[in-house]
């Protein structure tokens, strides 16, 4: 299969240089590379400058642009009524870990084999660049009058308490890591997060290309570092050595897989196995695992 290495939609109102691009570009590859088809995947989006993904694709996908912070219960939803499919969020920190959050926790304690992608830049990009929920204190982005007052959440210490079973970061302008992350974490077995580092260079002029080139590096270059739990034992020492790995930021800026737990069972096999007319009504596997294209 021939993939193209660049996407270019024949409309899109994004800046230029805005990371969403290479968020876009990983995406519609991953999908492509999978062979997955409109059939088989839907892109859910909430609202902000990430909120217009599903409109941008230039694969033939299935999508839908929900509320704002609602993007997770819709997801949850086509999940639920139709457990084949394969469900993408797409949202902004603002969207997910600020008016969304108490959805981003719930999803988590519930597992839904679905994977959410966060666009995280700092500012809600789409109202003219106030601080949002990854912005540290003290911080002040050109959009700002003053300096942040508020502290950042941690999406990834956030996203492990919470239940997600597959919790990874990548960079919007490492389009091929990106791409790898997306693809593992359209095959994990759970609820997935991808933090995607994505500058935006129209409102924070503080977390810029130039600030994260320099600083980011692979987890997996260390040979040492194994975020996989595969014994129920394992489980804790995982956790809190991803949630402190978590904490390191400002030098260096660790991406990669931090914690990865199959041991879990989603939310739809909780549910079959309470009440078996669910499972009567939807297949206990998803197509393509039925297929073994993911095998
Ligand atoms: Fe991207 Fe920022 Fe422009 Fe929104 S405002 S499209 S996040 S560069």
């Amino acid at each position: 299969m021939v993939v193209p290495k660049v996407w270019v939609p024949e409309w899109n109102d994004w800046c230029p240089g805005c990371g969403n691009f290479g968020i876009l570009n990983a995406e519609q590859q991953a999908i492509t590379e999978l062979g997955l088809t409109h059939e088989d995947v839907v892109v859910v989006s909430g609202i902000g400058c990430s909120g217009k993904t599903p409109h941008f694709f230039r694969l033939p996908i299935s999508g839908v642009h929900t509320l704002h912070g609602r993007a997770l219960t819709f997801a949850t939803g086509i999940k639920l009524s139709n457990p084949e499919l394969t469900v993408i969020v797409n949202g902004g920190d603002g969207d997910q870990l600020g008016i969304g959050v108490g959805h981003f926790v719930s999803a988590g304690r519930r597992n839904v084999d679905m994977l959410v992608i966060l666009h995280d830049n700092g500012v809600y990009g789409l109202t003219k660049g106030q601080a949002s929920p990854t912005l540290r204190r003290g911080e002040k982005t050109k959009s700002l009058p003053r300096p942040n007052v508020n502290d950042n959440v941690n999406p990834i210490a956030l996203a492990i308490s919470s239940g997600f079973t597959f919790v990874a970061r990548s960079y919007a302008y490492d389009v091929k890591h990106l791409k790898e992350l997306i693809k593992m974490g359209i095959k994990h077995k759970g609820l997935a997060l991808i933090d995607v580092l994505q500058p935006c260079p129209t409102y924070n002029d503080i977390h810029t290309k130039e600030y994260f080139d320099k600083r980011v590096y692979k987890l997996d270059s260390d040979p040492s570092w194994d975020p996989v739990v595969r014994k129920p034992e394992e489980e804790g020492e995982k956790m809190s050595r991803a949630i402190l790995k978590s904490l390191e930021w400002g030098e260096k800026i660790p991406i990669g897989l931090f914690y990865q737990n199959e041991l879990v069972p989603p939310y739809e096999e909780r549910i079959a196995s309470n009440a078996p007319s669910y499972k009567e009504r939807t297949p206990a596997k998803t197509k393509i695992e039925a297929e073994g294209k993911l095998l």
